[in-house]
């Protein structure tokens, strides 16, 4: 079976993707919820953000959040970054990712 998500960063499933440097690597979301829905993803195998302890590499996750935002062109109309953590968080996909919508004026609910 393996990780949906390392297969994807390792070029064995194919993804659109959006930006890559070092640390992490981002691409459209299959299912999109809104017209901009991309998802940002360590490289490394992490399993959820209660795994998540390096600083470093969450601001890599945070400048990858900006590069998507600028190469989508939504930085100025604003967007909503989501992170789904665990069972009733509704993880489905157990490797850490954040997902960045916008491109239209989202519902207000939080979930
Ligand atoms: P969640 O774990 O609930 O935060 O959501 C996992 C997300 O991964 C969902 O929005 C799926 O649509 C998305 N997803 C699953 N498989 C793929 C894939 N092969 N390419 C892009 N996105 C995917
Ligand atoms: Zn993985």
């Amino acid at each position: 079976m393996g990780c949906i998500f390392c297969k994807i960063i390792a070029g064995e499933i194919p993804s659109n993707k959006i930006y890559e440097d070092d640390f992490v690597y981002a691409f459209d979301d299959i299912q999109p919820q809104a017209p901009v829905h991309s998802l940002i993803v360590p490289k490394k195998h992490i399993e959820s953000l209660n795994d998540l302890s390096d600083t470093e590499l969450w601001a890599a996750m945070l400048n990858g959040v900006h590069e998507v935002a600028k190469a989508k062109g939504i930085k100025d109309t604003g967007y909503r970054i989501v992170v789904n953590c665990g069972p009733d968080g509704t993880q489905i996909v157990w490797h850490l990712h954040m997902h960045v919508l916008g491109g239209e004026l989202l519902d207000a609910k939080m979930g």
